[in-house]
């Protein structure tokens, strides 16, 4: 305890009008270890005490010069501080006696005394003013303690005090406290059971005893609790603390915490597609079912472990991992997307392939180290889109591409020439008089001439040349990375091969070819241009033949 206060540097203000007395009482104090400070009168003793450090003690003559005396100066003075005051007279009348008493004085010395008898009054004045204080102390801080305390006795059970927040909570008063046990506090306990609780404490067993329990206040309503009892020594018997505290909070928060989870859970499950809550260290800390089964992951694992970030991992990524055996926050892998999310705090979407599928994934941060990731199976939509994409550049009859497709594709080929100074040779060709096929065997079987065209040409030509029917019976070739010469034989062969294939129902049939290449400032329009007026000469020059340029002007 920091109290322990030594009496030497104890400070005594003497207020005595004879200076003979002060000087011999004074000596008599500073000698044993007292400081001393004077005052003739009970006027001067006031001005001293208001305007210096008030002193310890104040031994104060009864009979003093001026117009107070010593009882009226110490009646001012105990009203505006807490000092003990022992008087001095040579007066024991029962009126002087009287007063002393009224002014609740800490007793008083006879001057002309022993000096033994002076200093032991003194000194038990200071001790028992300091023991005053310390038992005020102590009982604010059980008055104010934000605990609910309560002081029992461990045998009859009855409180001896119950402090203001145990009292307010319960709305119980101290007069009906008084006649109460923790008995009546406590519905889950009887005599028996509360005894058998206490025995540990009595018998010396355990020094505390914790458990939790319900109280119930004056207008019956229930509150849990939990409690602390401990028993401390009173004046040579046991007495029993209990420190209680009310959990009402703490259960609603538990309650709240709970309700929230439970929510997360339903709008985990509420999304119909696999979804985590992944930290920030990418650990998932919760999942729904669709999760589980679809990617096997578990609550706890880090994303990367499985699957899902296992294909994804970078080898920038992978590396670091396994230098560090964690993750590196900022190196390129399919789960950083989630930092990003976090970094921008904006939703991050992006498009991957695992387990087998393409899915549509996102990162939605949900505050400061959180997020939402969750993917959605595009596979059925994607094929749906290429196969859209398809249809929309084919041609139906002949299946080779279409005439949109066909410019888009050399309108790129013409950037890329422009850009790298690559060559490339374009085709046109137009098969010859068929009309007349048309005309003699009918629409179906010119249909028949395209496609086996059309299929002979696709099966001669790379990957990367683009085949496409320009309309009608004119067909278009791309040839990236060829020059006018190699072209030529190409078509050559084509025609050659053209005029020996026998189409079921027609027999032969040929076609006339114009080839050109690229020449820097070539438009479409000047390219197709060109090839179209070589093509005409092939049909000019009696057909099934092939005409060139491969000059550039
Ligand atoms: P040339 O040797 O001068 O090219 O003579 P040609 O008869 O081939 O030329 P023309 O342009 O006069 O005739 C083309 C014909 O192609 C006319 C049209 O009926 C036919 N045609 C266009 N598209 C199709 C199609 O999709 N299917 C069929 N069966 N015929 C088509
Ligand atoms: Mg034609
Ligand atoms: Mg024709």
């Amino acid at each position: 305890m920091p109290m322990g206060n030594i009496l030497k540097n104890k400070k005594i203000l003497l207020v005595e009008d004879s200076r003979l007395t002060q000087l011999v009482i004074s000596d008599l104090l500073r000698k044993n270890g007292y400081e001393t400070e004077t005052a003739f009168t009970g006027e001067e003793a006031v001005q001293k005490i208001s305007g210096g450090i008030p002193p310890d003690l104040v031994l104060m003559d009864i009979e003093l010069a001026g117009k107070m005396d010593g009882i009226d100066a110490a009646r001012i003075i105990l009203k505006s501080w807490d000092i003990p005051v022992v008087f001095l007279t040579a007066n024991t009348s029962g009126e002087i006696i009287e007063k002393i008493k009224e002014v609740k004085a800490y007793g008083f010395v006879l001057k002309n005394t022993d000096k033994a008898a002076l200093l032991s009054t003194v000194e038990m004045a200071v001790k028992l003013h300091e023991a005053n204080a310390h038992a005020r102390m102590f009982e604010r801080l059980f008055e104010n303690s934000l605990n609910e305390l309560y002081i029992f006795h461990p045998k009859s059970l009855k409180f001896v005090a119950v402090n203001r927040v145990a009292r307010k909570n319960l709305g119980y008063t101290i007069e009906e406290l008084n006649t109460m046990t923790p008995l009546d506090l406590k519905p889950e306990f009887d005599l028996e059971s509360f005894q058998k609780l206490l025995n540990p404490l009595v018998s010396g067993e355990q020094e505390q005893v914790l458990f939790n329990t319900v109280h119930r206040r004056k207008d019956g309503t229930l509150y849990p609790v939990e409690i602390n009892l401990q028993l401390f020594d009173y004046g040579g018997e046991k007495l029993c603390l209990a420190s209680v505290v009310d959990l009402t909070e703490r259960r609603a928060m538990e309650e709240e915490n709970r309700r929230k989870d439970e929510m997360l859970r339903l709008m985990l499950e509420g999304i119909p597609s696999p979804a985590w809550l992944v930290s920030k260290e990418h650990r998932i800390l919760a999942q729904n079912k669709a999760a589980a089964s679809l990617f096997g992951t578990k609550v706890g694992d880090y994303c990367w472990e499985r699957v899902l970030g296992g294909e994804y991992l970078s080898d920038e990524y992978r590396e670091a991992l396994e230098k560090n055996g964690s993750p590196l926050l900022g190196t390129k892998c399919y789960f950083c997307r989630g930092d990003e999310a976090l970094d921008k705090n904006a939703p991050i979407n992006s498009e991957v392939e695992f387990a087998g599928g393409i899915w549509d994934t996102w990162w939605i941060p949900l505050g400061e180290d959180i997020y939402l990731h969750y993917a959605t199976d595009v596979t059925r939509y994607k094929k749906m889109e290429e196969e859209l994409r398809q249809l929309s550049v084919t041609d139906s009859l002949t299946n080779v591409y279409n005439r949109r497709y066909f410019v888009q594709k050399l309108e790129e080929e013409i950037e890329r020439a422009k850009r790298a100074g690559s060559k490339f040779s374009l085709v046109m060709l137009d098969i010859d008089r068929f009309k007349s096929i048309n005309d003699r065997f009918g629409h179906n079987a010119g249909d028949l001439v395209l496609k086996s065209m059309a299929e002979m040409i696709k099966n001669r030509i790379r990957k990367i040349d683009t085949l496409a029917r320009w309309g009608g019976e004119e067909f278009v070739m791309l040839l990236p990375e060829t020059t006018v010469n190699k072209a030529v034989v190409l078509v050559e062969e084509l025609r050659e091969s053209l005029s020996q294939m026998d189409i079921p129902g027609v027999g032969r049939v040929t076609a006339s070819f114009g080839v050109v290449g690229y020449c820097p400032g070539d438009t479409i329009d000047t390219l197709m241009q060109r090839v179209d007026a070589l093509m005409y000469e092939a049909k000019a020059a009696g057909r099934n033949c092939v005409r060139y340029s491969d000059k550039c002007e």
